[in-house]
């Protein structure tokens, strides 16, 4: 490399030249630029052949700005060659407007070039169809943007050429009218210039910006223009001073440098005014001074002399070589203070790290001559090395057919906003969006990884799934073989969609897994009990699957009544009742007499004088739908009719009542269930609640459960009636970290 100081300022930037002073170049140029560094002959053939084949197909027809249609076409090319892109994508480019425009099929593409450049043309050609019509509503937008996102995630060599399209468009949109120029503008920044920023092509990304900003804010864009023009010829005396006296120190030093100067772009600008309210005069780093070296030892040696002659500014000094950002840009920044007191960032870099700065993904995946191109491969190559491109790929996979507006959401959190940097204990980056959680990391390391995690050492200390990450932190995640998976609460603790997802479908298999089981469980129940009173399983089903059944049980289909019954709400043998199908030898005497001493709780139909006990296993109350079941040598034992031991015992059951002369004092225990979120505390309000209203407990069990870490607990409370029941459940739900109360059985 040449000692030289280049110093340009200014009419390096494209968007300063008059409008329409951008060069027009012809189809030998193009070659020119790709005979550089593509050698073999079929690969120069088939792009010729895409050239004539467009330029045939174009043929007579004319862009609004007045010149041949080809003219984009070649453009296009013109860019995706100075890129240094592939045969294929250059065709493709060639050729990306054909199937749209004329006649030309995909077909004919796939049979007269490859399968990958058809495949290229037929992904911008589904974009492409996305009309700017009906841009009135949000959601047309979002639905349009989603599916030019979808189609981009197919192939990364799409988005670059539909990024090259874009930018020749914008360069030629004076000759569209004003709707179209600002529909046009405002869907490059909601769309192409995101994915430009985050690929890493920072020429064309800061180009399309500052000529979208040129559409949608004129005077703005021409208030900054005007002020950078105004400051230039002030500040080339200084500039040509630091660069002079840098040069000097590099040449005592022997490094090898080059040197250049560049203004921040307009659009840049725009936003450090408008969007974040500095002042013109406040902002430091208009002018940046740019040394590009040929070794990273280099790069931290020009820092160090900077820094022994010029003071930095606190704060400034960014170290993106040892830290790249998410779209591979690495250089080293600092701002100093020059000596006549103006300030400038210095950036410093390697020639191979300027190269990924201006052209990002395109500098890492130019065309290697010899190197069979392999989109298969390619793509998961750019998905290893851009974190953000796997999740940009996979999100756009899972929401093929969710909500748009959800969809472009997400993006825009998860993927373009993410500006958090968490390490793995090896040293592997993970970009996360701010507020991203330990599980949200976890599901970034793997789904499996997730699945088991039970917690992450943070900084070396321990730390819950819910902790919140933040830039440096290194995250290692704890995992566990019997970890309890991802539960309804995974949802609120997870903040990137992408986990959100994962977790949701995890819960979803998990539930048609449960459910399956419920309904084949729900069905052998019922099969058992209607066997018993003679009926089949054909005419059972016809029985329950008629409306009036599933009506009165409040179930969808017999699938749903089956689940319920799994449930033991209702019993088979109520359904049996419901259906009046209980075998006439079973049925207990018509005649019914009732006892009227009140003292017992209970009266028998049509038996005298027998002993009546309360089933200890469903622990019966007034108000509960009941069944006297006969046990020889006990007399009749009194069952909930939803009482699984009841529904077994079949010939012996005997119609019973409540007795309804009982007095509220009278009192009956009933076996519960809490479930809680383990929390300290938890019985000691339970009692408090309960003891409030008056309620009688015994034999009270607090239970950990290990793989949810939540309490269970058991306990029997003693009520008048089943009124009272959920009168105490409600009491008991409202205590804090309760989620769940019911009635079991021993
Ligand atoms: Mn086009």
């Amino acid at each position: 490399m040449d000692n030289k100081v280049e110093s340009k300022i200014t009419k390096e930037s494209k968007v300063l030249l008059p409008n329409g002073g951008y060069p027009m170049h012809s189809f030998d140029d193009v070659k020119e630029l790709y005979f550089t560094y593509i050698k073999n002959p079929k690969d120069r053939d088939m792009i010729e052949r895409a050239y004539l084949f467009a330029a045939k197909k174009h043929e007579g027809v004319f862009r609004k700005s007045g010149e041949a249609y080809i003219q984009h076409p070649i453009e296009v090319a013109y860019i995706l060659a100075s890129l240094q892109c592939g045969p294929e994508t250059i065709a493709a480019g060639l050729l990306h407007d054909v199937v749209e425009d004329t006649d030309a099929t995909i077909q004919d593409i796939e049979r007269e070039f490859t399968p990958d450049v058809a495949l290229i043309v037929d992904s911008l050609t589904k974009i492409q169809r996305m009309k700017l019509s009906h841009r009135t509503e949000q959601d047309f937008e979002a639905e349009d943007h989603r599916k030019i996102f979808l189609g981009m995630a197919k192939d990364v060599r799409v988005i670059i050429v539909k990024l090259a399209d874009r930018l020749h468009n914008l360069r030629t949109l004076d000759a569209l009218k004003p709707e179209r120029q600002q529909a046009l503008s405002k869907e490059t920044l909601d769309v192409f210039t995101p994915i430009a920023h985050r690929l890493g092509i920072y020429k064309m990304q800061s180009e399309m910006e500052d000529l979208s900003l040129k559409y949608l804010e004129p005077t703005k864009y021409n208030e900054i223009l005007a002020l950078l023009n105004a400051r230039e010829a002030d500040r080339q005396g200084s500039l040509d001073a630091l660069q002079k006296r840098i040069a000097d120190l590099l040449f005592d030093n022997k490094i090898k440098f080059r040197m250049e100067s560049r203004i921040k772009s307009i659009y840049s600008i725009y936003r450090k005014m408008y969007l974040k309210h500095y002042n013109f005069d406040e902002l430091y780093d208009i002018l940046a001074i740019r040394i590009i070296t040929d070794s990273v030892m280099n790069c931290y040696t020009i820092l160090g002399i900077i820094h022994a002659t010029y003071k930095p500014v606190p704060g400034r000094l960014k170290d993106y070589i040892a830290m790249p950002k998410p779209n591979l840009y690495q250089s080293l920044h600092t701002t100093i203070v020059s000596g006549d007191g103006n300030i400038y960032e210095v950036q410093i870099r390697t020639e191979e790290m300027d190269e990924v700065a201006e052209s990002g993904v395109a500098a890492h995946w130019r065309y290697k001559e010899g190197e069979h191109y392999n989109a298969k491969e390619e793509q998961r190559d750019i998905e290893e090395k851009l974190h953000w491109f796997r999740d940009f790929v996979s999100m756009s996979a899972e929401n093929e057919t969710s909500d748009a507006k959800d969809y472009i959401a997400a993006l825009e959190h998860d993927v373009f906003n993410a500006n958090v940097y968490v390490f793995t204990p090896l040293g592997k980056v993970i970009d996360l969006p701010a507020g991203a959680t330990v599980l949200d990391f976890a599901y970034r390391i793997h789904t499996k990884v997730a699945e088991s995690a039970i917690g992450a050492v943070v900084n070396g200390a321990n730390a819950a799934l819910s902790t919140v990450l933040k830039t440096g932190d290194v995250c290692e995640i704890r995992t566990a073989k019997n970890a309890p998976g991802p539960n309804d609460s995974w949802l609120e603790i997870a903040k990137t969609s992408s986990a959100k997802a994962h977790i949701r479908r995890f819960i979803q298999k998990k539930n048609d897994f449960l459910r399956d089981d419920l309904i084949t469980k729900g069905r052998e129940s019922c099969l058992e009990a209607f066997s018993q009173q003679d009926i089949g399983p054909g005419e059972m089903e016809k029985l329950l699957s008629d409306p009036k059944t599933l009506e009165h049980y409040n179930a969808k289909n017999l699938e749903g009544l089956y689940e319920l019954v799994a449930n033991r709400n209702p019993a088979p043998l109520a359904i049996v009742d419901f259906l009046h199908v209980r075998k006439r030898s079973s049925k207990p005497n018509l005649v019914s007499i009732v006892k009227t001493d009140s003292k017992t709780p209970v009266l028998v139909n049509g038996v005298d004088n027998v002993a009546i006990s309360l089933a200890k296993c469903c622990t019966p109350v007034p108000g509960d739908d009941i069944v006297g079941y006969v046990v020889n040598g006990k007399g009749i034992v009194v069952h909930r009719t939803s009482c699984a031991n009841v529904s077994k015992g079949k010939p012996r059951l005997i119609d019973v009542h409540w007795n309804p002369d009982l007095g509220v004092t009278s009192k009956f225990p009933a076996l519960v269930r809490i479930y809680a979120n383990d929390r300290p505390n938890l019985l000691v309000d339970i009692m408090g609640a309960l003891s409030t209203r008056g309620v009688l407990v015994t034999d009270l069990k607090i239970h950990l459960m290990e793989k949810t870490m939540n309490d269970v607990v058991n306990l029997t409370i003693y009520v008048s009636d089943s009124a009272t029941i959920l009168q105490v459940f409600q009491t008991i739900l409202e205590i804090k970290g309760v989620y769940n109360v019911e009635r079991v059985m021993k």
